[in-house]
């Protein structure tokens, strides 16, 4: 059974995309970015070992909130989210939001990663970069990230 690394899970937020969303946060991100709000996030060590089974209970059990992947870094942990985000696809009608460090260019050409973006509805890509923060930007910390809708 495939586990995930994760700093947390917070249910109805309202920070990370539309509505209410369950947020399941990443451990592990190799990003770096300076002014980073969560360098703890980066030690893949500072998050415990989830089953996709637990989670999808979680977000299951939630009868108004959509999903978020966020981190630190879920394309790090391609092959569980991958999992993870079938499953939400097949087993409830929730939309899936994925917050990145990479910028949806460098995504493109790994099978992997086209797959997993082939199960969200939208992306929020790119690093943070402090001299592009601007806190009036919905859902987004740094003007250089795009929210990429990827659902036909
Ligand atoms: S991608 Fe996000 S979590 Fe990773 S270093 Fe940058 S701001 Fe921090």
């Amino acid at each position: 059974m495939k586990e995930i690394r994760l700093l947390d899970i917070v249910e109805d937020t309202i920070v990370d995309g539309t509505g209410f969303r369950t947020a399941i946060y990443a451990a592990g991100c190799p990003h770096r970015c300076y002014g980073c709000h969560n360098p703890q996030s980066w030690n893949i060590c500072n998050g415990k070992k989830w089953s996709i089974d637990a989670i999808l209970q979680i977000i299951e059990n939630n009868p108004v909130s959509n999903v978020t992947f966020s981190g630190g870094e879920p394309f790090a942990q391609a092959e569980g989210f991958l999992e993870l985000a079938k499953r939400i696809k097949s087993e409830t009608r929730k939309t899936i939001w994925c917050y990145t460090g990479y910028r949806y260019e460098q995504l493109v050409g790994n099978r992997m990663y086209e797959e997993l973006l082939s199960c969200l509805d939208v992306l929020v890509d790119g690093p943070f970069i402090l001299k592009q923060k601007d806190p009036d930007l919905l859902f987004r910390g740094s003007s250089n990230q795009r929210i990429i809708p990827l659902n036909k």
